[in-house]
This record gives structure tokens, C-alpha cells and sequence, in this order.
């Protein structure tokens, strides 16, 4: 576990480094590949300038949890980069669908037999295809998105074989007060029980036992970028 965030004065390059030496540590441990292991940096809330040193580190797979920002962090540099890889990592609202098909590569917050049917319009109406990750609300908490572990098979019915979106993985958001390795192998179950792809969990806080678990993409944002201004 490293919970500690680093100090403020650290550049962005070198918690990068500091990082993927981490995830190079945990890979090896875990008789891992690095390369099944993609680090999805967090860039919600952060500056222009943090961003920036990111990209210049060499980064190119960023995650964001709002629609709107996202756009004010990526719609031109999307353009000028054309190598990014931009994930959702938030709650989608169905009247945003469209506007987050556009933008996103990967929608990984589908957790609603409504949402699924929204993508499946926004698909039609673009012509693109977007890779959907199911959130799953493993800890089953009520005020947190996803699908409980019950619900899971019924929404992925729906998603893959009815609307033909091209499910590929599934994320979780563990509750804050218990054990993250309980969560992280229990979406890593799931994930083998369906046959899917990708497993997106583990945070600042916990992506070494994350990817201990199988998680092959870990979402990284303050130990990345440093600390985000707060609300
Ligand atoms: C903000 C956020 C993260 C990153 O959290 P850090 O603790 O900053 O690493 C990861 N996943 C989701 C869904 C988030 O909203």
C-alpha cells in the first residue's frame, strides 16, 4: 500500500518515473507482462501545466470524470496529439452520450440499461465504434454508480449481444473504508466469469495491488499529477 502522496515540489516527470517503476515492480511480482498493464493517467481538475509535463513525460492514455472538462482539457490538444487515448472514468448522464462518443475512446462507466441503449444511438448516429467498460458496484453501495454483481449478466446481455457494443471490460470504484483486495479480486472473478478483456481498478493509493489482482488498466491521478485544488 503507498498512500502517501508525494510532495508538492516533485515534477510531474518525476512521479511518472517513480510510477512506472512501480507498476514495472508490481508486474514482476505478479510474473506479469508490463505491457499488460496500461496506466491511465487522472487528469481531472489539474492545470494545463501538469498536463502538459505529462505529455512531454511521454504519456498518451488520460482519464477525465466530467464531459465538460474533459473538452476544455482535450478537444485541441486531441488534434495536435494524435496518439491520445482518452478515457471516461465518471458518471454519464444519457443526455451527454453523444457528446462523450465523440470525444472518448473508452466509455468506461456503463452501468444502466438506459445508458446502454443511449451509446448504442450515439453509434448509429456517428458511425463509431467505442470500447465500453461496465462499472461494477462491487462494495454495492447505494450512492455509487455501477451495477451490482447481480445485475451484471443481465446488463451485459443487453449491451453485448442485443445492442452489439463492444464490451470489452469492467471497472470498479472499491468503497473507501474496506479492504480494496476483496473488490479487486472479486471484478478480477468477474471479469474470467464473462470473458472479458480488461479489469480498470486500483487508484493513487492501491494500483501495486491492483495489478497483484489483474487489473490491466490502473487509474492514476494525484500521484501522478500531485494533489487537486480543492473544491
Ligand atoms: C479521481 C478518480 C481516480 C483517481 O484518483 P486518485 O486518488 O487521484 O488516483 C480514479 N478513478 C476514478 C473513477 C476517479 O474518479
Amino acid at each position: 500500500m503507498n498512500d502517501d502522496v508525494p510532495a508538492k515540489r516533485e515534477s510531474v516527470s518525476d512521479r511518472f518515473k517513480m510510477i512506472e517503476g512501480e507498476i514495472v515492480k508490481a508486474c514482476q511480482d505478479a510474473e506479469r507482462a508490463r505491457n499488460s498493464v496500461k496506466l491511465v493517467a487522472v487528469s481531472k481538475q489539474q492545470d494545463e501545466a501538469r498536463i502538459d509535463e505529462a505529455l512531454k513525460a511521454g504519456q498518451r492514455v488520460f482519464g477525465e470524470n466530467r464531459v465538460q472538462e474533459a473538452y476544455t482539457h482535450w478537444e485541441t490538444l486531441r488534434d495536435s496529439h494524435g496518439n491520445l487515448e482518452l478515457h471516461l472514468i465518471g458518471h454519464l448522464q444519457t443526455n451527454k452520450c453523444q457528446s462523450a462518443w465523440q470525444l472518448f475512446d473508452v466509455i468506461q462507466t456503463l452501468d444502466r440499461p438506459k445508458l446502454a441503449t443511449a451509446m448504442a444511438k450515439a453509434r448509429d448516429v456517428t458511425g463509431v465504434d467505442r470500447e465500453i467498460f461496465i462499472q461494477v458496484n462491487t462494495g454495492e453501495e447505494p450512492q455509487k454508480g455501477g451495477v451490482v454483481p447481480d445485475q451484471l449478466p443481465q446488463l451485459l446481455k443487453l449491451a453485448r449481444q442485443e445492442l452489439r457494443l463492444s464490451v470489452t471490460g469492467l471497472m470498479c470504484l472499491p468503497p473507501r473504508n474496506e479492504a480494496a483486495g476483496l473488490h479487486f479480486g472479486l471484478l478480477n472473478q468477474l471479469k474470467k466469469t464473462f470473458d472479458l478483456q480488461f479489469a480498470s481498478m486500483g487508484m493513487s493509493a492501491d494500483y501495486e495491488s491492483a495489478i497483484k489482482f489483474g487489473a490491466t488498466h490502473v487509474r492514476v491521478g494525484r500521484a501522478l499529477f500531485g494533489e487537486r485544488p480543492q473544491p
